[in-house]
């Protein structure tokens, strides 16, 4: 029998709508070079699988299930340039709630026997990418996220560019700031 395709898997928390769109509001009043990211392709990868066969879904799902993660607040207040000049969105204080979660996804993942790569995990919204960096007189960003849902994604690549697939979500309760 001919195996399923295997799937480009990501965890990340997607952006909210409202705050997309004032994200993308304020990265195009700067005229930026390059190519910038979709509205609603904004996110913030927690653990990348990268190709992974079908079987492997099952395990995830349930992985998710298990997970009780907190609701946060994260504060987007830094640009910063990472890797290949991707122009990003930081955060100068990490939440222990987003560490706590992205470190219970990866000791799962680590128990289904998903391999992820070993360089520490760095939150980032990429807005750009092969950008220009911002001018240093740019007036430092604000955006406030209320993150209280994780999801799991399949990428594509399509015609149209990149495209990402919630194939499931999952809710953080208990707020803890
Ligand atoms: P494209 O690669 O087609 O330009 P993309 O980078 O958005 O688009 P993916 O490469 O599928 O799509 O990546 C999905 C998410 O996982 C992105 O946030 C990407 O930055 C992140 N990612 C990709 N590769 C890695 C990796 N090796 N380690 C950590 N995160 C990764
Ligand atoms: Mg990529």
């Amino acid at each position: 029998m001919p195996s399923e395709k295997p799937l480009r898997l990501f965890f990340a928390l997607p952006c909210p709508p409202g705050l997309a769109a004032n994200i993308c509001s304020w990265r195009d009043s700067h005229n930026l070079r390059g190519r910038p990211v979709l509205k609603n392709n904004l996110h913030l990868t927690l653990a990348f699988l990268g190709s992974q066969p079908a079987t492997v879904l099952n395990g995830l799902s349930q992985l998710g299930d298990l997970l009780h993660g907190n609701a946060f607040t994260l504060r987007l207040n830094q640009v910063q340039t990472i890797g290949h000049s991707f122009l990003c969105l930081t955060p100068s204080q990490v939440p222990p709630a987003l560490l706590h979660l992205v470190e219970d996804l990866r000791s799962g993942l680590s128990a289904l026997g998903v391999a992820l790569d070993s360089r520490s995990f760095l939150p980032h919204v990429t807005l750009a990418r092969e950008a220009d960096a911002l001018q240093p007189s740019t007036a430092s960003p604000e955006f406030e996220w209320r993150v209280d849902r994780f999801g799991l994604f399949r990428s594509e690549n399509l015609s149209g560019g990149v495209h990402y697939d919630e194939l499931a979500h999952w809710v953080l309760t208990a707020p803890s700031d």
